[in-house]
């Protein structure tokens, strides 16, 4: 069984390969669902700044990654891979303001986040608006395959998209109105 280490090494070696064909990609994707066949999970296409606040990168470094759902970093990587464009998230680490928009210390509006369980992530797909990344969710949710730890989406956002990985005893996507 591959583990995330020798999954993100794969994804480099296929990545050096020019015109790395659909059939690959489709190969990459039944064994990055092997990846994630216990409760450890490591990103190949984030750093744990990038998904936690400065506050929890200071405490836990290189760690960080240990604050959130194995689920929710491989829906990270997942998405990523599913646009074939780059995921923001935080960008504290560069000097931008986001920085509660993964894993979260405080409370900002819902006192139960599932940010602050680690479960959830505020996210923008480089040129393709919230709107159409929304549209794209509801529409493949139950097909695609980097969706299948969604449960949950905040309704309508504009300016980032909200997905989490809460139980909530439903196959279905839950579309949520935000505080
Ligand atoms: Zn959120």
């Amino acid at each position: 069984m591959i583990n995330s280490v020798g999954y993100r090494n794969l994804v480099k070696a296929f990545d050096r390969m020019a015109n790395c064909s659909g059939e690959m990609h489709a190969v990459l994707g039944s064994m990055r669902m092997w990846s994630i066949d216990n409760a450890v999970y490591i990103p190949t296409f984030f750093r744990p700044e990038e998904l936690v606040p400065r506050e929890a990168f200071k405490a836990f470094g290189d760690q960080s990654f240990s604050l959130m759902d194995a689920r929710i970093l491989w829906t990270a990587d997942a998405i990523r891979e599913w646009f074939g464009k780059p995921v923001k998230v935080n960008n504290w680490h560069s000097g931008g303001s986001l920085e509660q928009r993964g894993f979260r210390l405080q409370p900002i509006n819902a006192k139960f986040s599932p940010h602050l369980y680690g479960r959830a992530i505020d996210f923008n797909v480089e040129g393709v608006s919230d709107e159409e990344v929304q549209h794209r969710i509801r529409i493949n949710f139950g097909k695609e395959s980097a969706l299948r730890f969604v449960t949950r989406m905040e309704e309508n956002t504009s300016g980032w998209t909200h997905v989490d990985c809460v139980n909530t005893g439903k196959d279905e996507l839950t579309i949520f109105k935000g505080a």
